[in-house]
């Protein structure tokens, strides 16, 4: 990959994280206040709220998984050794990376 392919990749991870940041403060704020009424709303309703918690839940677990994962590539990019593949050092293709720009692993190595 050239400089410029690089960069371009950067500018994606750091749009992507500011996303992400602001996604997990938004839910941060309704989270809070989203309790469950249990005098209000009735038995189906509740597995409704419960089951949307659960998802943000999870969501929320994604999103900070992701962060880790674009933290590491910016990492990466900073300290040179982006875009070469953890397992057996050769660099992953540029296709792959502009689809998922976090990969750590070449097609080979995925597949193994
Ligand atoms: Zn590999």
């Amino acid at each position: 990959m050239n400089e410029a392919e690089i960069k371009e990749i950067r500018q994606k991870l750091v749009r992507l994280r500011s996303e992400l940041e602001e996604l997990e403060q938004v839910s941060r704020e309704t989270g809070e206040t989203v309790e469950l009424d249990q005098t209000r709303v009735g038995r189906l309703s509740r597995m409704d709220a419960m089951q949307g918690q659960q998802m943000a839940l999870e969501a929320g677990r994604r999103r900070r998984d992701q962060l880790v994962k674009i933290e590491g590539a910016l990492h990466r990019i900073e300290t040179g050794g982006y875009g070469d593949c953890f397992v057996c050092g050769e660099e992953i293709d540029a296709r792959r990376l502009s689809v998922d720009p976090t990969s750590t692993r070449c097609m080979k190595c995925t597949e193994k």
